[in-house]
C-alpha cells in the first residue's frame, strides 16, 4: 500500500482540513479588520470532492481530520461534512477548532454527526478586552462553550493566545475557569502568519516565561496520559485538580521533527507546512476527475514537498497567508 511518508520519514496521518476561509470575528492577530478577499464559492471543495480527496488519503494512511477555517461553523453544510468523515473508515478521530459564536445551536448535531473532539479559541473573559480582540461578543462564545458542555464534549480545550501587553495578564482568570469547568487550557505563542500575524509579533511572549509564572502560584505535575497524544502541545497537570494545561511553542521551542501534518484550504490547495509556502493545488486535478491512481500518485508528490521545519524565528516574513486560510 503506498503510505504518506514525507522526504524526512514523517507519516502523515493528520489533515487540518478548512471547510471556509471566512469568519464572523476579526482576531487582530488572524484576519485583518475589513478582510474581503474570499475564496469564490465556485473554488471550495464540495462535499463530494472533499469525500473522494478524503477517502484516497485514508486509504494511504489519514486517520485524524481536524475541521477548521476561518470559522468552520460558518460554512452551510458543515455538519454533513462531520457526517460524511465519520462514516470513512479509517478516519478515527474528527476534531473541530471553533470560535464557539455558532456553537450552541450546532453543538449536539456536531457531536451526532461523529465530532469527538473539541477546540475553542478564547483569549480572555474580559468582554470588553474579548471585543477589542475579536470584534465579537464574549457571551456567545460562552453560551457555545456551555452547549458544547451539555452536549457531552469531552475534552473541552480551551485554545489561548498570549500577548504581551493585550491578555498576558488573563492566563490565571482563564485557568481558572478551565478548572471550574473541566477544560483543558492550551495556552498558544503568536506566530507570523500574514500582516496581520506579523503586527501581532509585537506582542509575543514566550510561553516559558508564563509557565515560571505559573509555578509560582500551582504546583505543576508532569503529565503521564496527555490529553492529546497527537499534537504539538506538551502538557503539565495542575496539582489537585483534573486540569491539564499545554503550552503550544512553535516559536521558542519548535516540535516540527514530530510533524504528522497537512493542511487542506477550501479551494483544494494543500499547505505542507504552516509556517512555508510549499503547497499543490488539488482541485484542478479533482475537477478534471482523474482516477484514483492518479490521485494517489499526486498526493504522494504533494507529501514530497514537505519541508523539513518552519523558520518563523530566522524569516518571519516568509509567509503571505493569512492563518484564516490553514487554520492553524
Ligand atoms: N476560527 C477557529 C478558531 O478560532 O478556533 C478556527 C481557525 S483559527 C485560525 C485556529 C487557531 O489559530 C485559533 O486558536 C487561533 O487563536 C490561532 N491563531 C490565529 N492566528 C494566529 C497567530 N498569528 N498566531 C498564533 N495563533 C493564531
Ligand atoms: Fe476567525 Fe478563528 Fe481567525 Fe479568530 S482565529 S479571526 S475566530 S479564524
Amino acid at each position: 500500500m503506498s503510505e504518506l511518508i514525507d522526504p524526512f520519514g514523517r507519516r502523515i496521518d493528520y489533515l487540518r482540513l478548512s471547510v471556509t476561509d471566512r469568519c464572523d470575528l476579526r482576531c487582530f492577530y488572524c484576519m485583518p479588520e475589513g478582510f474581503k478577499d474570499f475564496e469564490e464559492p465556485e473554488h471550495w471543495l464540495t462535499v463530494a470532492e472533499l469525500e473522494r480527496m478524503l477517502g484516497i488519503m485514508a486509504d494511504m494512511g489519514l486517520r485524524r481530520v481536524r475541521l477548521t477555517g476561518g470559522e468552520p461553523l460558518v460554512r452551510k453544510g458543515v455538519v454533513e461534512i462531520a457526517r460524511t468523515l465519520g462514516g470513512m473508515s479509517g478516519v478515527r478521530d474528527i476534531a473541530l477548532s471553533t470560535n464557539a459564536t455558532r456553537l450552541a445551536p450546532m453543538a449536539r448535531d456536531l457531536r451526532a454527526a461523529g465530532v469527538n473532539r473539541l477546540n475553542v479559541s478564547l483569549d480572555t473573559l474580559d468582554a470588553a478586552r474579548f471585543k477589542q480582540i475579536t470584534q465579537g461578543k464574549l457571551e456567545k462564545v460562552l453560551d457555545g462553550l456551555m452547549a458544547a458542555k451539555d452536549a457531552g464534549f469531552s475534552p473541552i480545550k480551551i485554545n489561548m493566545v498570549v500577548m504581551k501587553g493585550i491578555n498576558e495578564a488573563d492566563v490565571e482568570s482563564v485557568l481558572e475557569f478551565c478548572i471550574a469547568h473541566g477544560f483543558v487550557l492550551r495556552l498558544i505563542e503568536t506566530m507570523p502568519m500574514g500582516d496581520t500575524g506579523r503586527d501581532a509579533v509585537d506582542h509575543y511572549v514566550s510561553l516559558q516565561t508564563i509557565k515560571q509564572r505559573l509555578a509560582d502560584r500551582y504546583t505543576l505535575l508532569p503529565v503521564i496520559n496527555p490529553v492529546d497524544g497527537a499534537g504539538p502541545a506538551r502538557y503539565l497537570q495542575i496539582a489537585g485538580t483534573e486540569t491539564q494545561i499545554g503550552f503550544i511553542t512553535p516559536m521558542s521551542e519548535h516540535f516540527c521533527g514530530t510533524c504528522n501534518r497537512v493542511r487542506l484550504a477550501v479551494d483544494g490547495t494543500m499547505y505542507l507546512c504552516l509556517g512555508q509556502e510549499h503547497h499543490f493545488s488539488f482541485r484542478p486535478l479533482l475537477r478534471k476527475g482523474i482516477p484514483d491512481d492518479e490521485l494517489k500518485a499526486a498526493l504522494i508528490s504533494a507529501i514530497g514537498l514537505k519541508p523539513e521545519r518552519h523558520e518563523f524565528q530566522d524569516k518571519p516574513e516568509k509567509v503571505i497567508r493569512f492563518m484564516s486560510m490553514t487554520g492553524g
